[in-house]
């Protein structure tokens, strides 16, 4: 078992396989020209699949895949279905835009259940906030994977003055649709133009929800990061990660590996521990495992303020969203 230093255990990674992505969402890449990781530099499928039987051997029981966007990685396919073979539960946070492709391997690879982004329910602020034309695809896609009885959970980041006035329609949408939408606040992240003005915080939300919506708490599991909530008689529900409000770091369980094969403890933690360089070295990767788990601080990177308004962006030591797998 990986646990670190105030007792956390961790059994939960989320790999990245590439930092590209074919949507530019604002406030994922960074503002200043994006150079994406050269091919040789990025773990391979082979070198995937031997790093996460290790964190499996280890103790780890879910996988999460994500990026930049994951299905646009050339060999996602052969990841996908080697992942598969581990006792692990397999799931992947996608903008969707290419779901449609890999729905069925993804059903035949175990996964039941997927995260899709989509932070707004208009087309033009769609094109706005991605700077791409997608919008029809995502929403089809995210239809075509209910159909197909997979659990969908949306990611909605709120942002003030950009969709903060969308959130009760995606509440409505619930209504009659089984989509279980993540509220989620606004991050901090190298060059994502964050300022804590345009945070909308989970108690706004909340009051937000509660003018249209009779709803009520849902108990979730102790390791969740999304605080759950129902509104009787919706197919749907809702949740909000409430990560600059009320942060949930006593009961994290959770790694990230770059797609360049970097071990972070934390979304928000300036030191990385490479672990792709040992395995091309052939050396044992457990050990760095432990030690960098071993280091990872009481919350929020140890780098954070606890109160989000006295987060100074600049003085964040991080990777851009998207170079670290969200
Ligand atoms: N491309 C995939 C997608 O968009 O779902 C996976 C990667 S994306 C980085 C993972 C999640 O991080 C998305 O739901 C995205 O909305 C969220 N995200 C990105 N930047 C964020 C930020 N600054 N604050 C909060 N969430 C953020
Ligand atoms: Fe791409 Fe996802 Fe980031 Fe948007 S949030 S730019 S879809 S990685």
């Amino acid at each position: 078992m990986i646990i670190d230093s105030y007792n956390r255990p961790h059994q939960y990674l989320r790999i990245s396989l590439t930092d590209n992505c074919n949507l530019r969402c604002f406030y994922c890449m960074p503002e200043e020209d994006y150079e994406f990781t050269p091919a040789p530099q990025l773990m391979t499928a082979p070198e995937i699949q031997a790093i996460a039987k290790v964190f499996v051997e280890e103790g780890v029981n879910k996988i999460r895949l994500t990026g930049g966007e994951p299905l646009v990685r050339k060999e996602a396919p052969a990841i996908i279905a080697s992942l598969a073979s581990l006792p692990a539960e397999l799931t992947i946070t996608t903008n969707a835009t290419r779901l449609h492709r890999f729905a069925d391997l993804l059903q035949q690879s175990g996964v039941r259940s997927v995260n899709i982004s989509l932070d707004t329910l208009n087309e033009n602020k769609f094109e706005m906030i991605t700077r791409r034309n997608q919008f029809s695809v995502v929403k089809d896609n995210i239809a075509l994977m209910l159909d197909k009885s997979f659990r969908v959970k949306v990611n909605m980041v709120v942002m003030r003055g950009i969709n903060d006035n969308e959130i009760n329609d995606f509440v409505r949408w619930t209504h009659h649709t089984p989509v279980e939408i993540r509220f989620i606040e606004f991050m901090p992240f190298s060059g994502n133009r964050w300022s804590s003005n345009k945070v909308f915080t989970m108690g706004e939300i909340l009051d937000v929800i509660g003018k249209e919506f009779a709803f009520e708490p849902v108990q979730g599991e102790k390791s969740d990061t999304a605080k759950k909530f129902a509104v009787p008689g919706h197919a749907g529900n809702f949740a909000v990660i409430s990560t600059m409000s009320a942060h949930f770091c006593g009961s994290c369980n959770r790694m990230r590996l770059t797609a360049d094969g970097k071990l972070k403890n934390c979304l928000f933690s300036s030191e990385e521990t490479d672990l792709l360089s040992a395995l091309r070295e052939g050396r044992d990767i457990r050990p760095l495992i432990h030690a960098c788990i071993a280091t990872k601080a009481e919350k929020l990177g140890g780098q954070l303020a606890t109160n989000f308004e006295q987060v100074q962006p600049e003085s964040i030591h991080n990777r851009s969203m998207i170079a670290i797998g969200g």
